[in-house]
């Protein structure tokens, strides 16, 4: 056996407690998680609709503190063919909004041996600033590629026009955050942008399928390949959305549409039994979804190391 062909030079001296990346096969297509660090968030969030106490019992059950947790900010690199996809791009930075510990994609990208350059297609679940905050930061679009596609669905670049938040529950602060990001984003890469319906293949095996209710144009991606599958889920799911999917989460611009999507999704990945991957879940949020009578149950993946 020939051990030398399977043992790479780390690319960088690691210089993190943990790497924060995980990678996963599904079938010909590599799907990389990258966290782009945390979120703390007040708990209110979690279920503005439900009364305090259910949502002070949930944090209990889960060892939470009630006012406020972080939030996993997860990124996926899927290498399908010769296409590189960056779906999402985590928070980038705001010096208003406090939120000092995510921001660290590019950073990760590069431990990770990913160049900006080599990335041929982002795919945007929604234009929320945790999910394209990344591509504004300084450098980074001149680090692109000028022939770089971004896929985004037309609904989600018409909602930002005039987004409505009245159905939202955010920290003050974030409406004005999240509609300066979502205006700076559609103007800067304005020639990049690749509008899609209700469903476009970025790739063999790479669908991106809108799903609406977290955002108008919000949208999954599918990967299929060899008879596996996966699914990034976006913000279609929270952690608390396994035991309460009905509670509705304060970035929902459309809560009860929301809530339809995600039982929807949650039902039919407890049927397939795939493999569920989502942006907030806790990293690297690689399980699969069971049903438990009207509720659902997250089952982490054994990891593969
Ligand atoms: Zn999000």
């Amino acid at each position: 056996m020939d051990i030398g062909t399977h043992v790479r030079a780390p690319l960088a001296k690691p210089n993190e407690l943990v790497p924060s990346r995980y990678a996963v096969r599904v079938g010909e297509i590599e799907v990389l998680v990258i966290s782009d660090g945390v979120l703390p968030l007040p708990t209110v969030m979690l279920g503005h609709n439900a009364a305090p106490a259910d949502r002070a019992a949930w944090l209990d059950e889960m060892f939470l503190p009630r006012e406020a947790f972080d939030w996993s900010l997860n990124v996926v690199v899927v290498h399908s063919g010769e296409q590189t996809i960056l779906i999402d791009a985590g928070l980038g930075f705001d010096p208003d909004l406090n939120l000092p510990r995510a921001g660290q994609l590019i950073m990760r990208l590069e431990a990770a041996g990913i160049n900006l350059a080599s990335v041929t297609d982002v795919v945007l679940t929604h234009m929320h600033m945790d999910h394209v905050g990344g591509l504004l930061v300084d450098g980074v679009k001149e680090a692109l590629r000028p022939d770089l596609r971004i896929h985004v669905a037309a609904a989600e670049l018409a909602f930002w026009e005039a987004p409505d938040f009245s159905l939202t529950s955010m920290p003050q602060g974030f409406p004005d955050a999240l509609r300066s990001a979502a205006k700076r984003f559609a103007t800067a890469y304005r020639d990049q942008l690749r509008t899609f319906e209700n469903e476009h293949e970025v790739a063999p095996g790479v669908v991106v399928q809108r799903t609406g209710g977290h955002t108008p144009g919000h949208s999954i991606v599918r990967v299929a390949s060899g008879g596996d599958r996966l699914t990034f889920a976006g913000d279609a799911v929270f952690t608390v959305g396994f035991d309460h999917p009905d509670w509705h989460n304060g970035f929902e611009h459309d809560p009860e549409e929301a809530a339809r999507v995600r039982v929807k999704l949650l039902q039919e990945l407890a049927a397939t039994g795939e493999q569920l991957v989502a942006t907030h879940l806790p990293f690297p949020s690689v399980g699969r979804v069971a049903a438990e009578g009207e509720t659902f149950r997250w089952v982490p993946a054994f990891w593969d190391y």
